[in-house]
């Protein structure tokens, strides 16, 4: 397979390029030249399969020459042995919706899924071609701190996590700052989320800096992310799937990493109805989708921290096919949104989204609301996250398989629960150490010189 940037289809990259720069050189983001859709047949045989080898079926075709079939089923093998469920996630049925888990990785989050496969990714990748490489990653919470976990103590690559100060929670913090390993380094930046991920922004385009460090991402714009991400879709649709009902998926976004995933899987032949792209009050994509406008307003801080974006990088691969592939409009609008800050969306363009999307936006109180009806009804704790997409459901009426996206562990977001029902949610066993742990960070101004000073000076 092969690969083109959004602002420049001119060019082809491989696989290899595509995982570790993460970003191209103009500011695209890579996306398949082709994709080739699984038969129906090939889909219903899907269904035999675990997680594991499901995995190895969805991902392979992507690599092309990245390493050869047999190597990628060790490392997805190898990658998933360290959930704490044997086929990763779990699906459980809440009321009249199923949840499917995707929080039993070592870190708590989603996002364990297809960061455990980078990792390894990596590790084979620099030792079997003797490179050095420094990742730089922006987290709002749990990206940082599941690519800690599955780069710490892996040979020949360093990794430096910029946080927002103050706004992720302390026990996110505590899962990226207690590690003690030596390529491991943690820079709280006084700014939000967004700073973080333009400062990160900004050190890959500084090609002087990125090139002297050897610089690569892992950011939720990574390609090699969003195909890891959309197996569970395929895994989740054959739990749940009665007789010839619609399936639709409701996913807490920030990014529009992961409900890109979902989109993705339904290109690749997954027959699913509609994905609800489910914000919290940052609500930037709700906004573009039922109103046409994807204008960034000021970041709010909320009790999903991990959603708390107003720009939605992955966006760029919908406006893409939006615009039918075409690079040069792609390339306008990105300007326009960098530099009016607005883009608008016509009658056709809202048509082609809804198809395949709905959206919701929902307030703090509503949150909390959810995580208190569905404790009381069912007994179970969803964290602020997966509430919100569990809520996303009853502003729609759709009948079928209604799949929510359980993106986190309540145990990472003990003051939101506690807000809620009154209960603590204590972390798994396995992670109460983390509570007691020294913690380790710098802290560092929102300016881009100091932070490519620092991790200069660290290396
Ligand atoms: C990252 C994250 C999200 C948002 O995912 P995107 O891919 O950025 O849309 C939602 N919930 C949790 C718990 C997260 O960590």
């Amino acid at each position: 397979m092969k690969y083109v940037s959004t602002r420049d289809t001119s060019k082809t990259f491989e696989f290899k390029d595509v995982f570790l720069k993460g970003l191209a050189d103009d500011g695209g983001l890579f996306i398949p030249k082709s994709l080739k859709k699984f038969g129906e047949e090939e889909i219903r045989d899907f269904q035999k399969l675990n997680y594991s080898e499901l995995a190895k079926k969805i991902i392979y075709p992507f690599i092309g020459n990245f390493m050869s079939e047999s190597d990628l089923g060790k490392i997805i093998d190898n990658s998933y042995s360290v959930f704490r469920k044997d086929n990763v996630v779990e699906m459980v049925q809440i009321g009249d919706r199923s949840v499917l888990e995707l929080f039993h990785g070592p870190t708590l989050a989603f996002k364990d899924v297809a960061m455990q496969l980078l990792g390894n990714f990596y590790e084979y990748y620099l030792s079997n071609n003797n490179q050095k490489i420094n990742i730089v990653v922006a987290t709002s919470g749990d990206t940082g701190a599941a690519a800690i976990d599955a780069i710490k103590g892996k040979k020949n690559v360093n990794i430096f996590v910029l946080h927002p100060d103050n706004r992720v929670s302390p026990v996110q913090r505590k899962l990226m700052t207690t590690g003690k390993y030596e390529n491991v380094f943690n820079i709280a930046v006084k700014g939000n989320f967004d700073d973080c991920q333009n400062l990160v922004k900004s050190m890959f385009s500084d090609k002087n800096f990125s090139n002297q460090i050897n610089m690569s991402g892992v950011n939720s714009i990574n390609w090699a992310r969003i195909i890891a991400q959309s197996v569970y879709y395929f895994y989740s649709y054959f739990l749940v799937k009665c007789d010839d009902q619609p399936t639709n998926f409701s996913v807490p976004t920030g990014n529009f990493g992961d409900v890109y995933a979902g989109y993705l899987a339904k290109k690749l032949g997954l027959p699913i109805n509609k994905l609800i792209v489910a914000t919290n009050q940052n609500d930037i994509l709700h906004r573009a989708i039922s109103k046409g406008s994807y204008q960034a307003e000021k970041v709010s801080e909320t009790i999903s921290p991990s959603m708390d974006i107003q720009i939605a990088s992955n966006f760029e691969r919908l406006i893409f096919d939006l615009n039918n592939e075409d690079d040069v409009q792609t390339s306008k609008d990105m300007r326009n949104i960098k530099e009016i800050g607005n883009y608008v969306l016509d009658n056709q363009k809202l048509n082609k989204i809804r198809e395949n999307f709905l959206s919701v936006s929902m307030s703090e109180n509503e949150t909390l609301e959810i995580i208190s009806s569905v404790y009381n009804k069912f007994n179970v704790v969803l964290d602020p996250h997966t509430a919100i997409g569990y809520g996303a459901f009853d502003k729609y009426n759709l009948s079928g398989n209604n799949i929510v996206l359980g993106t986190a562990h309540p145990s990472k977001f003990p003051d939101a629960i506690f807000r809620a029902i009154k209960t603590n949610a204590d972390l798994p066993n396995e992670l109460m150490f983390i509570l007691d742990e020294k913690e380790n960070y710098d802290m560092i101004e929102n300016d881009v010189e100091k932070v490519k000073q620092h991790i200069k000076d660290r290396l």
